[in-house]
């Protein structure tokens, strides 16, 4: 089969890199969208429960928006597990295969699978974090008044709010990451969240080879892309596994 002669392809490009890195997308997530039954799942990113994640709602009514938050996002994929994409690129990190992953999904599962350079560019709907003292917390740990115990200051979402910038310290890492690297990998990305969708194309620019896992084309596809795995992402990672163990 064709994608298989792209996945040994991929193999032999990614054995020959010295630094390669990953950026993962919401094609990933809207995958596990499509498997659940649960309408709140469904509901995930529609406009209407996207508007409650504003900075100005959130300071004018820190509980007021914890509530719809936890309601509309936290406790949706609260019990989402990592899949064999997770997996794999964790494996691929433990393995020095991949030096970093630079993502735009929100659910925390790449950092659930293992994996330590993970930098999430729209932040974390698993974690809260004192703005204060800095502390993060689990959402399993999450103190009832949505307070820092330390500080008593209301705790923010993990969450980038809309009008909010993406932290600094990940912002420049990731972009660090994007300039040096020979190769990325871009799986389930599809181009359309600025500013972080640009980190493809820094790394374009710097030079890197651009290999792209998708199910359909995406902005990416005839601008960027120097290999297509045009495929069932699950499927092809899997695959793309077992060639590099080879
Ligand atoms: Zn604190």
């Amino acid at each position: 089969m064709f994608v298989h002669k792209k996945i040994r392809e991929v193999a032999r490009i990614l054995k020959n890199s010295k630094k390669t890195m990953v950026f993962s997308g919401c094609k990933i997530v809207e995958n596990e969208i499509k498997k659940s039954k649960n309408q709140k799942v469904k509901n995930l990113f529609k406009k209407n429960v996207n508007r409650t994640i504003d900075i100005d709602i959130f300071n004018r009514d820190p509980v007021f928006a914890w509530n719809e938050i936890l309601e509309n996002f936290y406790n949706p994929i609260k019990d989402w597990k990592p899949n064999i994409i997770h997996k794999t690129l964790y494996e691929f990190e433990k393995a020095n295969i991949i030096s970093g992953i630079v993502t735009q999904n929100i659910d925390g599962l790449q950092i659930e699978a293992g994996s330590k350079n993970v930098y999430e560019f729209q932040g974390s709907a698993q974690r809260a974090v004192c703005l204060e003292c800095g502390r993060e917390y689990h959402i399993k740990d999450l103190p009832k008044d949505f307070k820092c115990p330390r500080c008593n200051r209301y705790l923010k979402p993990k969450l980038i709010f809309f009008g909010e910038p993406i932290p600094h310290k990940t912002y420049s890492k990731g972009m660090k990451l994007s300039s040096s690297a020979e190769v990325i990998i871009l799986i389930g990305a599809e181009g359309n969240i600025m500013p972080t969708s640009a980190i493809p194309i820094v790394a374009k620019n710097n030079g890197a080879f651009v290999i792209e896992i998708n199910d359909k084309p995406s902005r990416y596809t005839n601008s960027i892309s120097d290999i297509f795995v045009e495929y069932d992402m699950e499927y092809v990672m899997e695959k793309l596994h077992e060639e590099m163990n080879k």
